[in-house]
């Protein structure tokens, strides 16, 4: 080990920097940001170090640089583009074993800046010892993912319970501690609670979450973290499998797919093995297609756990209609042309679509239809029936967002027998709407052979 990483208490201590441009400004930012009082030396200041001085958050020596500048402080930065300067502040500094920091310079430095990534009072310190800060800062920009923004909050939180366990002579054990880690923020009273009932076994949590449309890229951070520490993961048919991927090795995965004729009995099932996961103390990712609040049910799923008293979080997915449309290039609104979306149910309940088809068939909104596909030619013939254009246009995206995506263009007129020409089989959204002209040729937003396919 080159550097032993140490965090420095900088509050009401005084740094010295020398350099009054953007990179001294840097460093003075964080300087403040740890509390400490900081004297900037140098003959000229840049704008943002003139704006904190104009502030007053900053002392000032409008002069270059004299050797008996370090005599008080705490830590020296050096940060002129002067070489000769930089070496003389890392001289005296040395010489007096005060800790110095000459930027990008990890040879005349004793001290050098990790990458940080700032959860207070957590805080991450990513460093390559000077030997490759771009590596360095790439770690950091992923490790951002990984931890929740909220990562802070949940830490003071964890602080203020060991203070008030502490006090009532209580202790968890590092297990439970443990525990408590894993739950997301939101929920950590809750389990908090639970702990502390030492003779109640303890629950885990349920979390739905929406996995989007297809493109495993496309899922949010959050489902991503909580992925990550989930101990059983289920998922449905439209969930793309290669989000799998991205939960724990050993996480339980449980498929859930639904047949369509079985949909109630199955959903049922599905509440139970949820219930009996999470009672288990597991905790228990659901996933979802797209976003689990536009018809998946999410609804039920939640109140079904709630009911049982099993704590339970959403996370929203890119719902397919979104989905379809960037990755089609179909903007769902346009100015004077367009002034609402309608996400709809193709799907027939009682043997009919029960929607009002005539409010339906007007224009200027744009018409976006879930699990349409089989009922397509119903869906299109009503709705010429009911006074739309027959030549309005119209779009089915299969596959939307997937590397097999297809992007099918006609009118409400044409669309159904297109579909059943061109043997369209997979999960299909259609698109209704003048806004369909304004198709745009975007490239990049799918693989390259998504975007081939759907721009040919
Ligand atoms: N909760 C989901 C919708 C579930 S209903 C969401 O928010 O997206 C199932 C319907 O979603 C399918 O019949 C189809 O219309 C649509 N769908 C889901 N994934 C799709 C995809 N990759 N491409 C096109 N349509 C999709």
């Amino acid at each position: 080990m080159d550097y032993l990483p140490l965090y420095h208490k900088l509050t009401h201590t005084n740094c010295v920097v020398v350099g009054g441009g953007s990179v001294a400004a840097r460093k003075v930012k964080l300087l403040l940001a740890a509390g400490a009082f900081v004297k900037v030396i140098a003959p000229e200041l840049g704008d943002e170090l003139r704006a904190r001085l104009a502030a007053a958050e900053i002392t000032y020596m409008p002069r270059p640089y004299v050797d008996d500048d370090l005599s008080d402080a705490h830590l020296i930065i050096a940060a002129t583009n002067d070489e000769a300067v930089n070496r003389r502040v890392s001289e005296a500094a040395r010489a007096s074993r005060l800790p110095v920091n000459v930027v990008d310079n990890a040879e005349l430095s004793s001290v050098i800046f990790p990458s940080i990534i700032d959860r207070n009072p957590v805080i991450v310190a990513v460093s390559s010892s000077g030997k490759a800060p771009t590596l360095a800062r790439l770690l950091r920009a992923r490790l951002e993912t990984f931890l929740p923004k909220r990562l802070g909050e949940f830490a003071s939180y964890v602080g203020r319970k060991r203070e008030e366990m502490k006090a009532a002579g209580r202790k968890l054990s590092r297990d439970q501690w443990e525990r408590l880690v894993d739950v997301p923020p939101e929920q950590a009273e809750v389990t908090f609670a639970g702990l502390l009932q030492e003779d109640v076994p303890l629950t885990g949590w349920v979390a739905i979450v929406g996995a989007g449309p297809g493109d495993p890229d496309l899922i949010t951070l959050r489902a991503l973290q909580l992925l990550q520490r989930a101990d059983v993961v289920m998922y449905d048919n439209l969930v793309n499998r290669e989000i799998l991927d991205y939960a724990r090795r050993d996480a339980e995965q449980i498929y859930v797919g639904k047949k369509r004729a079985f949909a109630s009995t199955r959903q049922e099932e599905i509440h139970d093995l949820m219930l009996v996961q999470a009672r288990a103390g597991k905790n228990v990712v659901r996933l979802k297609g797209g976003d689990p609040f536009i018809f998946g049910r999410g609804g039920e799923e939640i109140a079904s756990l709630t009911d049982e008293g099993i704590q339970c979080i959403v996370v929203p997915g890119i719902t397919a209609a979104l989905g379809a449309a960037s990755y089609a290039g179909i903007p769902l609104t346009w100015r004077n042309l367009s002034q609402s979306v309608r996400f709809v149910t193709g799907h027939r309940a009682r043997g009919s679509i029960e929607i009002d088809w005539n409010d339906f068939a007007k224009p200027g909104q744009t018409l976006v239809f879930y699990m349409g596909l089989f009922n397509l030619p119903e869906i299109c013939g009503r709705l010429v029936a009911h006074g739309l254009a027959a030549n309005t246009p119209a779009a089915l995206v299969e596959n939307a967002t997937l590397p097999t995506q297809r992007v099918i263009e006609g009118t409400v007129s044409t669309l159904s027998e297109l579909a059943t020409r061109l043997a369209v089989t997979g999960p299909s959204t259609v698109i209704v709407g003048e806004v369909v002209r304004h198709r745009q040729k975007v490239k990049g937003s799918s693989s390259g052979e998504a975007a081939r396919q759907s721009w040919q």
